[in-house]
């Protein structure tokens, strides 16, 4: 809020809730790979030449050996057909020290989806994109949810924001991050509204929030006259405008969100950092349940 014409809003340092959960789950890893007999390992499944996926899963490479999990990209041609597709994924399924699977979405035109998210192992599925863990997440069930709506409900719960029975405004209704986030604060007992490209006044609407979640790729949507005084905002959007000169930026207008917003993530700095690290602990998650089998 604002003090002085001053920022006031509590940044949510993602890089630093990062950076508690690796030394938390490095430890978890090797006590794993000691009861296991082997390096739980990361298996992510790239169709066709795409540079962002490239520095995407250099990223995720970056963050398993630091875990210490073992991390597997197999990157196929854009030729591969959904039969040969299906079948990569059933020997993933079958390989026991592949823990976890991740796919770098989207397929290249012509590829379903299912493809990947029909014949996944769900017990595999750390990105929760298969139509059961996609299931569960709806019923309020346990699953493995999507990642990066996992890193932001990790954000607010690590700095003690309260969600029980706050108004949440999720703007975006994506299956790998608006919708799973609404259903993941429903699940933790907000009462959620989802907005979307044809909500009426958006604005009425974020002004109602306690919890501001943005999903949009699109920058600026939220402003902070927008804004309920003290609102937290979560902010996944990575967008380049030309307007920031190429900087990323997210799709909160940061520099007047932080004169009203009681907390706001950075961009970058907030979710993104922590999605890496929800990968990781789903990855382990599923190794441990190798235990009981
Ligand atoms: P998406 O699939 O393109 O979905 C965008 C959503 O925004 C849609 O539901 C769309 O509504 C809604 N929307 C678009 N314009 C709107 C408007 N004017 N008013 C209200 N809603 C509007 O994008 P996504 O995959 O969810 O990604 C969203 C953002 O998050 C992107 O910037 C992406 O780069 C970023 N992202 C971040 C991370 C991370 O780790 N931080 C991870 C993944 C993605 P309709 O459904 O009506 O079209």
């Amino acid at each position: 809020m604002e003090r002085d014409g001053e920022l006031t809003a509590t940044i949510l340092d993602g890089r630093a809730v990062a950076e508690a959960l690796r030394a938390e789950l490095r430890t978890e890893a090797a006590d794993l790979a000691i009861r296991l007999g082997f390096t739980p390992t990361l298996a992510i499944v790239t169709v066709g030449e795409d540079p962002a996926a490239r520095s995407y899963i250099a990223g995720i490479k970056r963050a398993c050996d630091r875990v210490g999990i073992g991390c597997r990209p197999l990157e196929l041609p854009d030729t591969i057909g959904a039969d040969a597709l299906r079948a990569t994924v059933c020997q993933l399924n079958a390989d026991r020290a592949v823990c976890g699977v991740l796919a770098t979405l989207p397929l290249p035109p012509g590829l379903p989806l299912g493809a990947i998210a029909d014949t996944l192992d769900p017990a595999k599925d750390i990105d929760g994109i298969t139509p059961t863990n996609a299931g569960r997440l709806a019923l309020g069930q346990p699953t493995f949810a999507p990642n990066t709506p996992s890193g932001g409900m990790e954000i607010l719960r690590r700095h003690a924001i309260p969600i029980a029975g706050q108004h949440a405004v999720v703007v975006g209704r994506s299956g790998i991050v608006g919708k799973p986030m609404a259903l993941l604060l429903l699940a933790a007992d907000a009462t959620v509204t989802i907005c979307h490209s044809h909500t009426r006044d958006l604005a009425a609407l974020v002004r109602q929030a306690d919890i501001v979640v943005t999903a949009t790729g699109r920058a600026g949507i939220v402003t902070g006259a927008m804004l309920k005084p003290g609102a937290t905002v979560i902010d996944f959007g990575i967008n380049f405008p030309d307007s920031a000169g190429g900087k990323m930026v997210g799709d909160v207008d940061f520099a007047s969100a932080a004169r009203v917003a009681g907390a706001i993530t950075p961009v970058p700095g907030g979710t993104g950092p922590v999605t890496n690290m929800m990968l990781m602990r789903n990855t382990l998650t599923a190794a441990r349940a190798l235990l009981a089998r």
